[in-house]
């Protein structure tokens, strides 16, 4: 695997493969690298071509400073993870890399109705901080193929729109949620749980399960409100229990049978916060 800091010299190499028709496959990440993150590369990979994974903890996603402070880094532990998976290049580029500008004074991006529901309500200007990394990685990489990953649902939602508004030719292929063997989400932030807190993250995963359970025809409210009971019994402080539309993620209180649906949470554990989504009409 090649490592590259400077966005200069990744993109020399790539003009070269490029120029030499070997597709591009691009694995945007924050780092501490899981078997979530892994499984995006094994994908990419299975396309043959050439993969690239970025590790950037990018400032202007954080709504929450003490969630930057304390995102956590692993970074030998990543490249050896990477280089076991396959992965060709890996650019780690420094905040001053990313934004030679400054961090003042960054673009906005229309992203409609997409940023005032769910993280974008909750976490407010996150999606704009998503975008602004994305659309520079996107330019620096140039790929053919993003691999995302479920486990961020309105994230995948939001990166399609831009690169629909950035009018680019990369497919986005989104790649499901990766769990441990109780049904907990892989999530760097996962890390950050003491023994007695990661036993209780599962209810996520278990209230999820619940919603797809109890779903039928007809008002959804009453199950709603027992999701966000059972989470609070469970010592949660939760920000959002949904039932969404799958493919416009407008809420929906009243359902017809058949519009695919996803059910998504946010909740913290203390000072965690831990998200994840299901989709409601899949079997497994
Ligand atoms: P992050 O490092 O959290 O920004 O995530 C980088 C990419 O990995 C994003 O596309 C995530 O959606 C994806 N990802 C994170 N966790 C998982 C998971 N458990 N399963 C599959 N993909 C994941």
């Amino acid at each position: 695997m090649i490592l590259f800091k400077k966005s200069r010299d990744l993109h020399d190499f790539l003009k070269e493969k490029r120029r030499r028709d070997i597709p591009v496959g691009f694995v945007p990440t924050m780092g501490a690298l899981h078997a979530g993150h892994i499984s995006l590369i094994g994908e990419s990979r299975k396309k043959g071509g050439l993969t690239v994974c970025s590790i950037f903890v990018n400032p202007t996603q954080f709504n929450d400073s003490k969630d930057f402070d304390q995102y956590p880094y692993t970074l030998e532990k990543d490249i050896d993870g990477l280089e076991a998976a396959g992965c060709d290049v890996l650019f780690l580029p420094s905040v001053k890399e990313m934004y030679p500008e400054g961090l003042k004074n960054l673009p906005h991006f229309d992203l409609g109705f997409l940023e005032t529901v769910l993280e974008g309500k909750f976490r407010p200007g996150h999606f704009q901080g998503v975008c602004q990394v994305v659309e520079r990685l996107l330019k620096m990489v140039q790929p053919q193929f993003l691999y995302l990953g479920q486990k961020d649902f309105q994230q995948c939602m939001v990166i399609s729109k831009l690169v629909e508004i950035m009018g680019i030719d990369t497919r986005v292929v989104i790649c499901p949620t990766q769990r441990e063997s109780d049904g907990l989400a892989m999530s760097s932030r996962n890390l950050r749980l003491s023994p007695s807190e990661r036993e209780q993250a599962v209810y996520i995963h278990k209230t999820l399960r619940f919603l797809r359970q109890e779903l039928k025809p007809g008002y959804l409210d009453d199950m709603k409100e027992r999701a966000i009971q059972y989470l609070a019994a469970e010592g949660f402080r939760v920000d959002y229990v949904e039932i969404a539309e799958a493919e416009t993620l407008k809420p929906v209180t009243h359902w017809d049978g058949s519009t695919p649906l996803v059910a998504l949470i946010a909740a913290f554990i203390n000072e965690v916060r831990l998200i994840d989504n299901l989709l409601l009409q899949d079997s497994h």
